[in-house]
């Protein structure tokens, strides 16, 4: 399904294997890939073409993989694959049962340098719920040029700079609360947010979750300036829970 600039070779039969001019030629030119096109190692399949950019496309994106959701809502597991009889949580029956392809939104860079802290944070292997962290890869869709992918979710949940003000008092300490825990696992792994604010910050349901880690970088190697750093961090925090919770900045 991968497309490639090959349609112009000759039929002629002999192993010809110095590089083409033509291919070399593509290879300069940051086009969106076409719909259908599987990325991801052939998880993903272009549904449509969002936005081209000079420098980022966007797509729509399915899993060419389908899963089936189990029916019974108590349960709501979704990620049943292929060839499963029962859910895999609950064992109801997937009789019936429709599949689905996950939809994600997928970002295509052509610069390591607008993702290279994503990459950096991919590489660490970070985890936790207080973490909205995106898949990143690397791919090569067209000749030997790399194209840098981040998938996203769609739609992205709202974020805390969109919600509407004041916020329940209850519900920014709970925020509050997960945030500074998913603050002191970055922070234990050497990360750090030089203002923290609330385009940070992505809110789903009752979960509160850091974003945008493309603005995140390593807390100095210096002790002293690092427990600055970080003292900085929680105080921007503390600032955002209580512009969320009262509509007013407190500067
Ligand atoms: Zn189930």
């Amino acid at each position: 399904m991968m497309t490639r600039p090959s349609s112009r070779q000759s039929t002629s039969v002999t192993k010809d294997s110095s590089p083409t001019v033509p291919i070399m030629a593509l290879e300069d030119i940051f086009r969106a890939l076409p719909e259908g096109a599987l990325l991801g190692s052939e998880t993903y399949y272009v549904a449509s073409v969002r936005s081209e950019g000079a420098s980022c496309n966007i797509y729509g994106v399915e899993e060419a993989r389908p899963m089936f959701p189990c029916p019974n809502l108590e349960c709501g597991y979704i990620e049943n694959p292929v060839g499963q009889r029962d859910c895999t949580s609950c064992g109801t029956s997937l009789n019936d049962v429709v599949p689905i392809h996950r939809r994600h939104q997928l970002l295509e860079y052509r610069d390591y340098s607008d993702v290279s802290m994503i990459a950096h944070v991919a590489e660490l292997g970070l985890s936790h719920p207080g973490l909205l962290l995106y898949p990143y890869f690397v791919e090569q869709p067209y000749g030997k040029k790399v194209r840098y992918y981040l998938v996203l979710p769609d739609p992205m949940p709202m974020l805390a700079s969109n919600v509407t003000l004041p916020q329940k008092t209850a519900r920014v300490l709970d925020w509050g609360a997960q945030l500074a825990e998913a603050m002191a696992y970055l922070h234990v792994h050497n990360l750090g947010w030089q203002k923290a604010g609330a385009t940070h910050i992505a809110l789903r349901d009752r979960q509160a979750m850091w974003v945008d880690f493309n603005t995140i970088q390593p807390l100095p190697s210096d002790m002293a300036e690092a427990v600055q750093q970080k003292a900085q961090d929680v105080a921007h925090l503390t600032e955002t829970m209580l512009y969320l919770a009262t509509g007013k900045n407190t500067y």
